[in-house]
């Protein structure tokens, strides 16, 4: 099957879901988000195991284009986009979809919702594919902010990831996007092969020096089945260690918050005011509805319950619907609050508490690991937290927070 007639059958099957549950009085509660997924690529990056085909061929994104189109419309026509507030373009590499389906895309959702409500409407770009043409277009078609696959500012580095991007072409794209938007996201690598801490600190000026609003620092993962891995076991990769990659980001966090840009999520700066609301919406609960092959969906039930859908990996066709009872939904959303550098609030771990009997004894371990702490009446984390962020997810998953401590020990909230 390919990966267009993947994207048509997933996506009617989420939407008629979706619909049937509205109608059905199970008290869908308002969707926030719509995320659109472009699966394509020029071509594979080295490190990159996402769902995307690379090359995208012409026909296969018409038939995407169409079987998007025809989601978003039936969407509408059941009213799950009467609340959306952020829309989000993302792949893939959406700026190679190619500037004539772009606009349909961007049409079609002017025809189905009202831009007026939506605060935040980004497209992701790379920038060998972003044009000033295309900038103009999207602008007028409401897009108003652009996330931009820098990565880095060194081609050495960039020829590394397998990319096809080089720096002076980093720099036409920002140029081009200010032409309309300042609302710009750049998403930096650190741990590249070949990368030292001080070329990591001139991708950071260059960052810095393009007053862009938002930036993404995320440490270079090796992925199974990427050409990174091949290299890695082969023994001709020389990767930097924890202790580079954890400078790097530290270095990163004092860079880019000495520019004004605030680290507001594990890996997220951002300007006052400029933190990304699409995303926001994933870590604080909130109801999505995801368009286009590989897109995941969530929704929230009036009883607390929560349904999210995913394409399966081996069939994209196939979605996989996963039910979160009110508790395991609220462990969740604790879960993944802690990736904001806001954290919690005590209030709403106490709440919590009442109905996951392993919460107290979470919050006790990972304050002795010194992996949060408390700031006014919220638990945030902390530097070590940060850098350590799968240590506060393992002792937050839903399945331990609903564990009742094996001792018995009575519980306490917390104070
Ligand atoms: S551009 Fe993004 S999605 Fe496409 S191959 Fe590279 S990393 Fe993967």
């Amino acid at each position: 099957m390919s990966i267009s007639e993947d994207a048509s059958r997933a996506k009617v099957n989420t939407v008629h879901l979706a619909r049937d549950l509205k109608a059905g009085g199970s008290g869908l509660a308002r969707i926030s988000g719509l995320y659109i997924h472009i699966p394509f690529c020029a071509c594979r990056c080295y490190y990159c195991d996402f769902f995307a085909q690379a090359p995208g061929s012409e026909a296969a994104m018409d038939t995407h284009l169409a079987a998007v189109i025809q989601a978003i419309r039936r969407s509408a026509a059941c009213g799950l986009l009467a609340d959306i507030t952020t829309i989000y373009i993302g792949g893939g590499t959406p700026s190679y979809f190619g500037h004539g389906r772009l606009v349909q895309l961007a049409y079609t959702l002017g025809l189905s919702l009202d831009l007026t409500r939506v605060v935040e409407f980004t497209c992701e770009a790379n920038p060998e594919s972003l044009t000033p043409r295309l900038v103009a277009d999207l602008y007028a078609l409401g897009v108003n902010r652009l996330a931009l696959g820098a990565q880095s500012f060194h081609d050495s580095e960039l020829r590394a990831l397998g990319r096809i991007h080089d720096a002076a072409q980093i720099q036409r794209a920002l140029q081009a996007a200010r032409l309309r938007f300042d609302n710009i996201s750049l998403d930096l690598i650190c741990g590249i092969p070949t990368q030292s801490l001080s070329s990591w600190q001139q991708s950071l000026e260059a960052a810095v020096a393009a007053e862009v609003s938002h930036v993404s620092v995320y440490p270079l993962q090796i992925e199974p089945h990427t050409v990174l891995e091949a290299q890695a076991r082969s023994g001709h990769l020389v990767l930097a260690d924890e202790d580079e990659v954890a400078t790097m980001l530290l270095v990163a966090a004092d860079r880019l918050q000495a520019a004004g840009l605030h680290r507001y999520e594990t890996a997220s700066y951002a300007t006052r005011d400029r933190e990304c609301q699409h995303n926001i919406c994933y870590w604080t609960g909130q109801a999505y509805l995801g368009v286009g092959a590989g897109a995941a969906s969530m929704f929230n039930l009036s009883d607390g319950s929560r349904l999210r859908l995913h394409p399966a990996n081996d069939n994209p066709s196939n979605i996989n619907t996963e039910a979160l009872n009110r508790k395991q939904a609220l462990a969740e959303d604790l879960m993944l609050g802690m990736r904001m550098m806001r954290g919690l609030s005590l209030k709403q771990i106490n709440d919590a508490a009442t109905l996951l009997p392993g919460l107290d004894a979470a919050i006790q371990e990972l304050e002795a690991l010194a992996l949060v702490e408390r700031k006014d009446d919220r638990l945030v984390p902390s530097t070590c937290g940060w850098l350590l962020g799968n240590e506060i997810f393992l002792r937050l998953m839903p399945d331990v927070l609903m564990r009742a401590p094996a001792n018995n020990s009575t519980c306490h909230s917390i104070r």
